[in-house]
């Protein structure tokens, strides 16, 4: 029997394989490979979709994040407060960075952050919570959550990695909190033919600190006024490439969307897929929270449809910082990590397949 894949980057080289070839050929032509004309068009056409006044191309989505971090954290502060349950990511760039992490739980429904779990950790020592619009959902309470931490004098970090394009009736992911990162890994909604990140904001003198650390703490050619500046640019054939997909983004997005909805409509009434109805949902993965995790996954494997578990452990309880989170826990996030199941979501799936996932979820 042919598995059903969880993603298959291939399908869509394929099919737009013309217009990626011109991409890569017009900067070959060029001869600029970093910071060129690309690179440049692509930080306008992404702060247009952001609803952001600045893009700035990094290496990747953790280096956005890191960046983000220095960049933003006021003075006098080193503590990021953000969700356990989104890959650890941001507890990676934190830590990094040379700040402590906190946790705060998530809402049973959305999975993401609410003004409910924020608000009463708030506290002098905290500069930035980040917030992750997780597996494409913009977090509901996202503008909420930004009142609450800027009568604090915290900042916003919006992890858009997984939610490009999705937006409420005031804006897009990425134009709420005071600045946002992005990834292009090539599994993400707009993904890169290898490593790509992204940090916006509307904040200029913010983004020529992310811009100045971007590329060594200078502030010109050689000249170093920042410290804690790293090398993490996006480069130019990766940027033509990401031109070509941001044209798509809005029809993928879509598409996803309408595979998870096609779960939803299928799925028996032992697994609750996440939904995806609306624009504030980009579908970058389709999850479903089934109480019997294992016999569900042995039912997807004898029906030959791959899944994973985004993400299994949460990171106040991963090996690499479970020292300093002892006496923490956040009992959704434990709970939604033993029930949680991804099973496959990408636009070029094609129907007969969305028809086997949803036969399988509806006989489970
Ligand atoms: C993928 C991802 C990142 C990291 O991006 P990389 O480009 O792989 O470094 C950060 N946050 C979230 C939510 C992600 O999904």
């Amino acid at each position: 029997m042919s598995q059903v894949p969880l993603n298959d980057l291939s399908r869509s080289v394929v099919e737009h394989r013309t217009e990626l070839d011109e991409a890569v050929r017009t900067v070959l032509d060029s001869g600029w490979f970093v910071h060129g004309p690309q690179h440049d068009a692509f930080e306008r056409e992404l702060a247009a979709v952001t609803g952001s006044a600045h893009a700035i191309g990094v290496g990747n989505g953790t280096d956005a994040l890191e960046l983000a971090l220095r960049a933003v954290m006021p003075a006098g502060r080193s503590v990021v407060l953000t969700a356990a349950n989104a890959g650890g990511y941001t507890t990676t760039a934190a830590r990094r960075g040379g700040f402590s992490v906190r946790y705060a739980d998530v809402d049973e429904q959305t999975h993401c952050l609410s003004a409910d779990s924020v608000a009463p950790l708030l506290s002098a020592e905290i500069g930035v919570v980040v917030v992750t619009h997780l597996y494409g959902r913009l977090a509901p309470d996202v503008q909420e959550i930004v009142a609450r931490c800027h009568d604090r004098g915290i900042a916003v970090l919006e992890d858009c990695a997984q939610s490009i394009g999705a937006r409420n009736d005031d804006g897009p992911a990425g134009s709420f909190g005071d600045v946002s990162s992005f990834s292009f890994y090539p599994t993400k909604n707009l993904g890169a033919l290898g490593d790509g990140g992204a940090v916006c904001t509307s904040d200029e003198a913010l983004a020529d600190r992310i811009r100045a650390l971007s590329q060594y703490g200078w502030d010109g050619k050689y000249r170093i006024t920042l410290t804690g500046g790293a090398n993490s640019r996006l480069d130019e054939i990766q940027a033509a490439i990401l031109r070509v997909r941001l044209k798509h983004i809005d029809a993928w997005n879509a598409a996803r969307r309408a595979i998870i909805g096609r779960y939803a409509a299928a799925a028996s009434a032992r697994v609750r897929v996440l939904p995806a109805a609306d624009a504030g949902h980009v579908g970058h993965l389709a999850v479903v929270v089934a109480d019997d995790r294992e016999a569900l996954r042995l039912h997807l494997n004898a029906a030959g449809i791959r899944h994973d578990v985004h993400y299994p452990v949460p990171d106040h309880r991963q090996d690499a910082f479970a020292d300093d989170f002892r006496e923490v826990t956040l009992p959704i996030t434990e709970s939604l990590a033993e029930r949680i199941l991804s099973v496959p979501c990408f636009p070029e799936l094609t129907d007969d397949e969305i028809e086997r996932v949803c036969d399988a979820l509806a006989a489970f």
